[in-house]
Parts: structure tokens; sequence; C-alpha cells
């Protein structure tokens, strides 16, 4: 019975208007979260705030609160911004362009999507990258200590 469950599941995932609902569901899952932990920060940010300004407190304490408030906000602008990259991702996903490389076009794999929806390039063309941009670094530095060489001369 739960084998059945499960061949089921495969085959589902496999066909392409599935691989968009899984995609769309992966997507809005995320979303939901954040679009929760975000209200929830305000809320708790505001009541905080509120509570702390009628207890009546020294200067130190206020400028403790207020760096709280600063790592708040900046998380929350953190957020905001995974929200649009999410949004992003949605309306690629409604034009179809969603999950494929952009190097090679190739579908991006689904555990990758899931871990990081956010990654526009499959595994090879990403570690292809990441490869090409270490040499470049590497020649960079190469560079610049030959120019280091060539002043001392
Ligand atoms: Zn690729």
């Amino acid at each position: 019975m739960a084998r059945t469950a499960k061949r089921q599941a495969a085959t589902i995932i496999d066909s392409p208007r599935s691989r968009y609902a899984e995609l769309r569901q992966i997507l809005e899952d995320r979303r939901r979260d954040i679009v929760r932990e975000v209200q929830g920060r305000i809320r708790g940010v505001r009541a905080e705030g509120s509570e702390k300004a009628h207890e009546g407190m020294d200067q130190g304490e206020t400028s403790e609160v207020d760096i709280q408030e600063d790592i708040e906000f900046a998380l929350i602008q953190m957020k905001a911004e995974t929200l649009n990259k999410i949004n992003e991702a949605l309306s690629r996903l409604e034009e179809g362009t969603y999950g494929n490389c952009f190097e090679c076009g190739e579908d991006i794999a689904e555990p990758r999507l899931r871990a990081l929806p956010f990654a526009v390039r499959c595994k090879d063309c990403e570690e292809a990258r990441e490869n090409a941009q270490k040499r470049e670094r590497l020649a960079q530095r190469r560079g610049s200590s030959n120019l280091f060489y060539e002043f001392q001369g």
C-alpha cells in the first residue's frame, strides 16, 4: 500500500504539468513562511516598543533596544528581498522559464531547486562558473604580483 502511494507520487512529479505544480508549491510555501515570520517580527518590535515606553528606562537600555530594533529591521529587510526573489521566481514559473538553467537551458534538478529555490543555473553550470571565477581570481592575483615585481625592479 505504501509502496503504491510512493510510485504514484513519483509518476506525478515526472509529468511536466506537475513539475510546475510542485515548484509552485515550493515557492508558495516559502513565501507563506516568510510573510508569517515578517509579520511576527513586526508585531514583536511594536509590542516591545510600546511596552518599554511605559516602563521608563535609562539611556543605556534605550540604546540596547535601538540596536535590537535595528537588527530586527535589517532582518525584515532581508526577508523582504527574499520575498521579491520569490515573486520573481513565481512570474518566471508563469512564463515557463523557471527551473531552466540560464546557461544551458536544461531543467535544474528538483532537489537543487528545493534547497535553492532561486537557483538560476544547474549544478554543472554553477560549478563551471565557480571554477572560472576561481581561475580569474588566481590570474588577477598573479597579475598584481607581477606588477609588484615590475615596480620593484
Ligand atoms: Zn546548466
